[in-house]
């Protein structure tokens, strides 16, 4: 590449996005300039100031051009666009097939990682492509607390980091990008990039996890990055002083309003009906803060509208109440109370829907959510799919535990599986070459 085109960082600390932007930079071999922001009023005016007013990092520019927060870039990447800004050029013409790998595997969480670091091992030298969100929903939690063999804890970031250096030391090579289709028709599989790249693959492992929901409410595609907020790890910081709102009750819910705590004024938590979900240890640790009165509860309780501006933020919500609970659904109902309450910053932890529709036309089994169905049981090919040579690892599959440690488990799984399936491949295919030899003899 001749001239590279200036990219500038806005960061802060704490920040899984701006390390996935910079990842992303890192991984195309581009230089970049960062700005962190944590501390330096100046330069966070600044950053707000050229990012037409978002209050997120990271907020990333090409030769002075706002590119946009990660999910910004990321989109452009998906496209090809990104690397033309960058005057990448690309590697084949679109529908030509790049490479063709013993193994594909759909995302670098823990499930993905774990199955590269297994595939790796077992020599099948795993193609693993990054997906929308690289290194998964750990990427977005401070702490992980319950990952055995850290019993201090390790950061969600750094956990995924080492995975991601011990599945290059065992021979998987990572890449970013976004498969948009899989091509089961024919053998081998025809893997086809958001960005035209394409790719054949004898077996496919589909790791790439869930991606977090919205609500669907008046305010929300407006108002999110302006005080919206899917990830409260990495905007918390920047509404400092202001009161929050968290809305789920789930132990993502509890974790991030546990985590608020150090920024908000005070974090509210409106849940939908009147149990929580979560387990009891998040549940304990909001009941303490919610004594020493950083945290209130607001049960049965559900969003309907959002209001501010992407200049002025979050100003107000709507919420409704009723104590029978799911108040959405009572709207009707004279016990239902609608008001209206000032909050400067609302966080969605509602829960997460796969990321299967490449997966789409393949013949792989998916339920209604579009959670995969795989074989499971006891005894080998457990994350065996409908279809031979596709498996299915982690959140894709599991709607259940979703836990970290339950996800690398998978992944473990769909690697060995995927393994003695490319050796039962070899064996069927060396032993036909073998019968074609001696019908020549
Ligand atoms: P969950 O699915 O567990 O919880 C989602 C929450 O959002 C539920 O309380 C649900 O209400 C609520 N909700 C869903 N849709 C709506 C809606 N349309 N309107 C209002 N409320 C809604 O998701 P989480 O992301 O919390 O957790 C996913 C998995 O990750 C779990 O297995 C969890 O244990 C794990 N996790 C573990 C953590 C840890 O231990 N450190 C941290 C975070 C997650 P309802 O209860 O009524 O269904």
């Amino acid at each position: 590449m001749s001239e590279q085109p200036r990219v500038e960082i806005y960061t802060k600390e704490d920040c899984p996005y701006c390390e996935k932007a910079k990842d992303l930079f890192d991984a195309k071999g581009i230089e970049y300039e960062t700005y962190n922001v944590t501390g330096d009023d100046e330069l966070f005016e600044e950053m707000v100031e050229r990012a037409n007013g978002r209050k997120t990092a990271p907020e990333v520019f090409i030769d002075d051009e706002l590119i946009g927060g990660w999910d910004d870039t990321s989109a452009l990447d998906e496209t090809g666009e990104l690397d033309e800004k960058l005057g990448i050029e690309r590697e084949g013409e679109d529908g030509e097939v790049l490479e063709h790998r013993k193994l594909i595997i759909a995302g670098t969480g823990i499930a993905g990682l774990t199955a590269a670091i297994y595939a790796g091992r077992g020599d099948n030298e795993p193609l693993v492509i990054e997906g929308d969100e690289p290194g998964g929903q750990l990427t977005l939690t401070t702490d992980v607390a319950n990952y055995p063999g850290f019993p201090e804890g390790i950061g969600g970031p750094e956990l995924v980091n080492n995975m991601k250096e011990q599945a290059r030391q065992f021979g998987a090579e990572l890449k970013n990008g976004i498969i948009e289709t899989v091509e089961a028709s024919s053998r081998p599989f025809r893997v086809e990039m958001t960005n035209g790249d394409v790719y054949t693959a004898d077996a496919v492992i589909a790791a790439s996890g869930a991606s977090a929901r919205t609500l669907g409410i008046p305010g929300e595609d407006e108002l999110m990055g302006y005080g919206l907020s899917t990830c409260a790890t990495c905007d918390g910081a920047f509404f400092r002083g202001e009161d929050m709102l968290v809305v789920g009750g789930g132990d993502a819910a509890m974790e991030e309003a546990t985590f608020l705590t150090k920024f908000a004024d005070t974090v509210y938590i409106a849940h939908r009906r009147e149990e929580f979900r979560a387990e009891q240890y998040w549940v304990n640790r909001v009941h303490e803060k919610v004594e020493e009165g950083e945290i209130e509860i607001m049960k049965n309780t559900e969003v309907t509208e959002l209001h501010g501006s992407q200049e002025e933020g979050v100003d107000y919500v709507t919420l409704v109440e009723n104590d029978k609970g799911h108040p959405t659904d009572r709207l009707d109902d004279p016990e239902t109370n609608e008001f209206e309450f000032d909050v400067g910053a609302v966080f969605f932890a509602i829960g997460h829907t796969p990321n299967t529709e490449y997966l789409e036309g393949t013949g792989v089994e998916m339920d209604d959510e579009g959670y995969l169905r795989t074989q499971g049981g006891d005894g080998g090919g457990q994350t065996e799919t409908d279809v031979p040579g596709i498996f299915g690892a982690g959140d894709v599959v599991d709607y259940h535990y979703q836990q970290a440690v339950t996800a690398a488990g998978m992944g473990s799984k769909a690697a060995l599986d995927a393994d003695e399936y490319l050796e039962d491949l070899e064996r069927t295919e060396s032993t036909s070459d073998g019968e074609v030899v001696a019908a020549d003899d």
